[in-house]
C-alpha cells in the first residue's frame, strides 16, 4: 500500500494509524516530541520541529497524502510539503486554529456563537466586559485544548489586574446551555457528507469526561440545524475528511462552541459503537475511497475518558463484556492527561 503522512503524534494519530493499517496503508508520523504514541504504531517517524523544512520535505516525499491529527500545526512551514496533497486543506487548519477566525467564519455562514470580542490589551478586556458583561471566559485565540489557556471571569472584579498572557485572546460571554453535543461528519472527495449520531458530551474542568448516545431530547431536536451548519462549513472549506463542531444546546437553538478540523474525542465511541469509525472514514476520505456506513451498532453507547492516574479496577472493567478498553500507551500519567477511554455498548433491548 501507499504511505499516509500524519502531522502530530498523539492518540488521535495513533488511532488513525491503526485504522489505516486495517486498510493496508502504512503511516509516517511527523511530530516534534521524542516519544510519540502514534509513531509507535507506524512504519516511520520523522521527529523534527515544525519549521524544519528539509525534514518536512523529506517526509512529504515519502507520502501519497498528508493529514493532521491536531489543529495547532503551524501553517507556514507546510509550504515545505511541496506537491504532497494535504487533506483536510490548509485553509481548514487556518480557520480552525484561531478562535477569532473560527467564530467569524461560522457567523458568516449564519451560525450562532457566544458574544465575543478580540482582546489584545487590558483596555480591550475592560471594553469587552462593558459590551458583553460577566460571566464570561477569556481564551487564547490559538493553541488551547482541554480547557488550557482559559480564564473564567465570573464577575467584573475577576478581570481587575488580571495578568494577560503575551498572546492574542478572545473574550466570550458565558453560554447558558442545557447540554453540550457534537456534530461529527465526514466529507468525501466527491463532496458527499455523512454524519454520525450526535453524542451528548459532559465536560469536567474543561476536559471531556463522557459522551453518550442516544442524546437527550433537548439535543436531538437541535441536531438537524446543527448538521446543516456543519455541512455548510465543510462545503465552504472544500473539506475532505472528518470535521467536528462542538455545540451548546440552548433555548435559542444550537450555539457553536468551537470546531476541530479532525477526528474528535467525542467520536471515539464510533470505533465499536458505529458500523464505521471516524478514524476509518477519515482514512477512506483522504485516500479517495467510498465512505463507510456511519449508523449505530448498538442501542446505547457510552464513552468515558480515563484521565490522569485515576484508579481503575482493570479486572472488573475487562470482565464486563459490554466494555471496550483503549489505552494510549502514554508513559506518565499527569493530572488532566488523557490516558485512554472505555466504550460501553448496550446491545440488549430496553
Ligand atoms: P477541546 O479539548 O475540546 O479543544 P478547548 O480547550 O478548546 O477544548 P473549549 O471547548 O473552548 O476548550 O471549552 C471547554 C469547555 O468549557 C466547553 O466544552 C464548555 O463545557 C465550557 N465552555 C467553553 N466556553 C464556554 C462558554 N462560552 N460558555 C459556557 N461554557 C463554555
Ligand atoms: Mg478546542
Ligand atoms: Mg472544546
Amino acid at each position: 500500500g501507499e504511505t499516509i503522512g500524519i502531522l502530530g503524534g498523539g492518540q488521535l494519530g495513533r488511532m488513525l494509524a491503526m485504522a489505516a493499517a486495517q486498510l493496508g496503508y502504512r503511516c509516517h508520523v511527523f511530530a516534534p516530541e521524542k516519544d510519540s504514541i502514534a509513531a509507535e504504531v507506524c512504519a516511520a517517524f520523522t521527529r523534527a520541529d515544525w519549521t524544519d523544512s528539509a525534514a518536512m520535505a523529506a517526509f512529504a516525499a515519502d507520502c501519497a497524502v498528508v493529514t493532521y491529527e491536531f489543529e495547532n500545526v503551524p501553517v507556514a512551514p507546510l509550504k515545505a510539503l511541496g506537491a504532497a496533497v494535504l487533506l483536510p486543506n490548509a485553509r481548514a487548519l487556518e480557520v480552525a486554529q484561531d478562535r477569532l477566525n473560527e467564530k467569524r467564519f461560522v457567523t458568516d455562514l449564519g451560525g450562532a456563537v457566544a458574544p465575543f470580542k478580540a482582546v489584545d490589551t487590558p483596555e480591550d478586556l475592560a471594553e469587552a466586559l462593558v459590551e458583553i458583561g460577566s460571566p464570561g471566559i477569556l481564551k487564547t485565540r490559538r493553541d488551547g485544548y482541554d480547557g488550557k489557556g482559559q480564564w473564567r471571569i465570573m464577575t467584573d472584579h475577576d478581570a481587575d489586574g488580571i495578568a494577560l498572557p503575551g498572546q492574542p485572546l478572545v473574550y466570550e460571554g458565558f453560554v447558558h446551555f442545557s447540554a453540550e453535543f457534537s456534530v461529527i461528519l465526514c466529507r468525501g472527495h466527491d463532496g458527499r457528507v455523512v454524519f454520525w449520531d450526535s453524542a451528548e458530551n459532559v465536560h469536567e474542568h474543561g476536559i471531556l469526561a463522557r459522551s453518550s448516545l442516544p442524546a437527550s431530547a433537548a439535543v436531538l431536536e437541535q441536531v438537524p440545524a446543527a448538521r446543516e451548519l456543519a455541512a455548510k462549513v465543510a462545503h465552504a472549506l472544500g473539506y475532505v475528511g472528518v470535521l467536528t463542531l462542538e455545540f451548546f444546546a440552548t433555548a435559542d437553538g444550537p450555539v457553536v462552541n468551537e470546531m476541530a478540523p479532525r477526528v474528535h474525542n467525542s467520536g471515539h465511541w464510533t470505533i465499536e459503537g458505529a458500523l464505521t469509525s471516524q478514524f476509518e472514514n477519515h482514512i477512506r476520505a483522504i485516500c479517495g475511497l467510498p465512505l463507510g456506513d456511519t449508523r449505530l451498532a448498538a442501542r446505547t453507547v457510552e464513552m468515558r475518558n480515563i484521565i490522569g492516574d485515576a484508579a481503575e479496577d482493570w479486572d472488573k472493567l475487562l470482565s464486563d463484556p459490554a466494555n471496550h478498553l483503549h489505552l494510549y500507551g502514554k508513559a506518565a500519567a499527569r493530572p488532566g492527561r488523557k490516558m485512554g477511554h472505555v466504550t460501553r455498548l448496550g446491545l440488549d433491548p430496553a
